[in-house]
């Protein structure tokens, strides 16, 4: 068994830096050997948690004994520190949204070919319950062929934080939470996209948006409706999956939702006419009883590897990295078409 430790230096060491020392602890082939942050008080808090402290990013890059470079800063400096500690011969873990676009991924890319590193995103919300949930239900055919779904997250306390409201520091919620609901859609199916339409919201008055709608179709006639919203006082259910024998509610991160298929063994029953509003309806009432089946939403059993787990069994030659450089690049080509489309108000007819 290798018992090899390897030590990752954390540069920027604000909200997510802190948060991944925690990702990392269960991890025991990775130590957090250090910390590096433009800003006295968080390099303070980082002493204060027992790490070593870097004077600046060229002493990371110095330091033999770091073996990983993980980037937490905000998004406009990724693209520049990961070219450096590359070059110095680190292997990189770069926090979302890698780039704001997709040549500075390619150019990240190039250099991690070139030396031979490994390199990758932390897309960390592949790994969570309810998009795992919502792909189980999917890839086990509950509700016969998706056709439709819609995933969001809403809430009422918009844009968070100082650089998160700045454009030159890769601002914005499509940037921001916009790169985890597509990659999630991208992770659901094989069928390249065929047309994108989109609009951007700017409630707040930033000039980065504060969230977004986009309308996605693909090629094997799935639809998606993504959405970001931070003037959202009340949400509507993080997924809603509509496919050709059931619909499926997951409500919010707590999997509270259902599952309604029709029954296969009753024959369709008429529903009786109901009063809806100042009228009858039948098209609307509920479906019967009888025709139809109710499920609670389950979480999958699935034993898989963390992101760091991954990242060290890549390094160790045992396994395939968990997020690919090419389906980032897909993510940042689709975030591209979407500022497009709202941008020209039209539908981009486009082959990602
Ligand atoms: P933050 O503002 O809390 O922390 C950023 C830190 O970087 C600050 O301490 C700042 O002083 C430091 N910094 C700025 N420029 C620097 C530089 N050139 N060198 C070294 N340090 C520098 O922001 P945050 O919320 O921690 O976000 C950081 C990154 O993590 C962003 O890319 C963000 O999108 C990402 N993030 C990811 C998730 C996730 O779930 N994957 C969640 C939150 C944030």
């Amino acid at each position: 068994m290798n018992n090899r430790i390897y030590n990752i230096a954390i540069v920027g060491f604000g909200g997510m830096g802190g948060y991944h020392c925690q990702l990392i602890e269960p991890v025991s082939q990775i130590s957090v050997i250090g910390v590096y942050d433009t800003v006295e008080y968080r390099m303070e808090l980082g002493k204060e948690a027992g790490y070593k402290t870097y004077a600046s990013l060229d002493a990371v890059l110095t330091d033999e004994l770091v073996d990983i470079v993980l980037i937490a800063t905000p998004n406009d400096v990724h693209k520049d520190i990961a070219i450096q500690a590359l070059q110095a011969g680190k292997h990189v873990i770069c926090e979302k949204p890698v780039t704001i676009t997709s040549k500075d991924f390619n150019d990240i890319v190039k250099v991690a070919n070139q030396e031979k590193r490994v390199f990758t995103v932390h897309q960390n919300r592949r790994w969570d319950e309810d998009f795992r949930t919502a792909k189980d239900i999917i890839d086990k055919k509950t509700l016969g062929e998706l056709f439709h779904l819609e995933s969001r997250v809403q809430g009422a306390n918009g844009i968070p934080g100082d650089w998160r409201q700045l454009k030159d520091y890769g601002g914005g919620m499509l940037l921001d939470w916009g790169v985890h609901l597509l990659d999630q859609l991208l992770q659901i199916t094989d069928s390249q996209i065929e047309s994108v339409a989109a609009n951007l919201s700017y409630i707040l008055g930033t000039e980065v948006d504060d969230g977004f709608t986009s309308y996605i179709t693909f090629k094997d006639g799935l639809t998606a409706l993504i959405e970001v919203g931070t003037t959202n006082y009340v949400k509507l259910p993080r997924w809603y999956l509509k496919g050709t024998e059931g619909t499926a509610v997951i409500r919010d991160w707590d999997l509270s939702g259902e599952i309604i298929t029709r029954n296969p063994d009753v024959a369709h029953i008429e529903p009786k006419p109901i009063q809806a509003g100042q009228g009858l309806t039948k098209t609307m009432a509920p479906p019967s009883e009888q025709s139809t089946l109710k499920f609670a939403i389950q979480k999958p059993d699935l034993e898989e590897q963390s992101f760091y787990e991954n990242f060290v069994s890549v390094l160790e030659g045992k396994s395939e990295i968990a997020i690919k450089n090419d389906e980032v690049n897909r993510v940042l080509v689709l975030i591209e078409t979407i500022f497009e489309a709202a941008e020209t108000k039209s539908v981009i007819h486009r082959s990602i």
